[in-house]
């Protein structure tokens, strides 16, 4: 069955593809099989040329990948420029990593214990719609790293630059098999990948409810799972902080990519001494985000990812919310920027938009900011803005969640584990942690009795 792919920001298909189905995905893990005793043999030091050789291409063909990533997400191009400099980051420091990962070796009695990292073998790769070619590159480089083949499968909205990373890795001379990229439904691909025998783990980003399944259908087979999911993070705001610049920083922290980040501090919490000053900035910051057209530069917020889950965006903005922005004319699946004042109680403030609206909390006092912070089941992602650098520590460690920023905004860096504490799932993704996730220790005794 062909797969038409839609530019979300003029609603006009941009490519026909064909779906994949299960026998398909059965080829692509027996190509994945065949080729993994090949590539785990490679030295380590041409591994580490070959993806050398990706980031390399990467760079060379960023712009080409960002119209697509720009054109198939409805991403503005200057933010998706970024991102694809972020996948040829990706690839250079796993590059660099492929001959630092060793074993260690332990005294015991008789002799001793020496250990090693291998590969776990295929490992599939299932990605969302919101970050297609960053996320796939954060699965792609430790996997690769450590001997792996894959097999990746995009979300269906948004698979073309997924396909041509495919091809790039090609061309870097990644040998035929070792990177194999599926198009088609998460129900027939995705859960051919999570029940499949020969798939030894499945490295997923998406949603806690897909979460859930993916968990339910490796349990089969015991296969790995490492899960990037859902959030609802905080953006926690002090009275004694530098208002004006929490302000300013704040609606890139929830409106960035519309709104469709995982890490979006979608819950902004403000002391209630400085809540009605804060709020006044904070309007006028989200004002001034320039949403339009993702093809002009100066663009920041572009249309979210489908007319279905715009609906779902809009089901949870209820009545007059405090700040409504404007949004283009005619065609694509926009959705204005939104500020709705709330009770952590809230639908809004309870489950995750994954769309330009934040809720704005007021808190009392430290211990207050925390119990709020930590009252989701989600724990990815926040931001603590304070001048007291005691306090910043303080409440940091307090917070249930995986990746933090004191005074900043941001989650994101190649060489700092990511992920989740809580229903935001389990393992992490960037840095030297990733590679623990694609790759098994082995201990060998070697006796040194005579
Ligand atoms: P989704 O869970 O609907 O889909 C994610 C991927 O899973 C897609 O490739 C989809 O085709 C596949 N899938 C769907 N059903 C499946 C099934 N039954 N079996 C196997 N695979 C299946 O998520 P989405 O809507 O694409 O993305 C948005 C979600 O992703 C949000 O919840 C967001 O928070 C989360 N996300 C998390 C991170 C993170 O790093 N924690 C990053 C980005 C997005």
């Amino acid at each position: 069955m062909t797969l038409t792919v839609v530019n979300p920001a003029t609603e006009e298909p941009i490519a026909e593809l064909e779906r994949a189905g299960v026998d398909e995905t059965d080829e692509a893990v027996a190509r994945a099989r065949e080729a993994f005793p090949a590539w785990r043999a490679v030295a380590p030091g041409d591994r580490a040329r070959l993806l050398r050789r990706v980031a390399t291409l990467v760079e060379e063909n960023t712009d080409e990948l960002a119209r697509i990533e720009s054109r198939n997400v409805g991403k503005p191009i200057s933010g998706a420029r970024g991102e694809i400099g972020m996948v040829a980051q990706v690839f250079h420091f796993y590059a660099g990593a492929v001959d630092k990962h060793g074993g260690e070796t332990i005294p015991v009695a008789g002799g001793v214990a020496a250990t090693f990292r291998e590969p776990l073998g295929v490992v599939g790769l299932i990605v969302p719609w919101n970050f297609p070619a960053n996320i796939a590159s954060w699965k792609l480089g430790p996997a690769l790293a450590c001997g792996n083949t894959v097999v990746l499968k995009p979300a269906e909205l948004t698979p073309l630059s997924a396909l041509r990373l495919g091809e790039l890795c090609l061309e870097a001379g990644i040998p035929e098999g070792v990177v194999n990229v599926l198009v088609g439904k998460g129900s027939v691909v995705g859960q051919r990948l999570i029940e499949h025998p020969e798939v030894a783990k499945i490295a997923f980003t998406g949603s806690t409810e897909v979460g859930r399944l993916v968990m339910q259908g490796a349990a089969g087979t015991i296969k790995r799972v490492t899960l990037e999911l859902g959030g609802k993070s905080a953006n926690v705001i002090f009275e004694d902080a530098d208002l004006e610049k929490a302000a300013a920083a704040a609606p890139y922290s929830v409106f960035d990519n519309a709104g469709q980040d995982c890490c979006a501090r979608s819950r902004v919490l403000v002391q209630r001494s400085v809540y009605d000053r804060f709020l006044d900035l904070l309007v006028e910051a989200t004002r001034g985000v320039k949403v339009g057209d993702p093809a002009d530069e100066s663009t920041e917020m572009g249309p979210l990812v489908s007319a279905s889950h715009r609906e779902t965006v809009a089901s949870f903005v209820e009545g007059e919310p405090t700040f409504r922005g404007d949004v283009p004319d005619g065609p694509g699946y926009w959705y204005p920027c939104t500020l709705v004042e709330a009770s952590n109680d809230d639908r809004v403030a309870r489950e995750e938009v994954f769309g330009p609206v934040a809720a704005v909390i007021p808190f009392d006092d430290e211990a207050d900011a925390i119990r709020i912070s930590n009252d989701t089941p989600y724990g990815l992602s926040g931001s603590i803005w304070t001048r007291d650098g005691a306090r910043a520590l303080r409440v940091a460690r307090a917070t249930d969640a995986g990746v933090l920023s004191v005074n900043a905004n941001t989650s994101v860096r190649v060489q700092t584990p990511f992920g989740g504490f809580k229903q935001s799932g389990f393992g992490r993704e960037l840095g030297m942690h990733a590679l623990e996730g694609y790759s098994e220790v082995k201990s060998v005794f070697i006796s040194t009795e005579g």
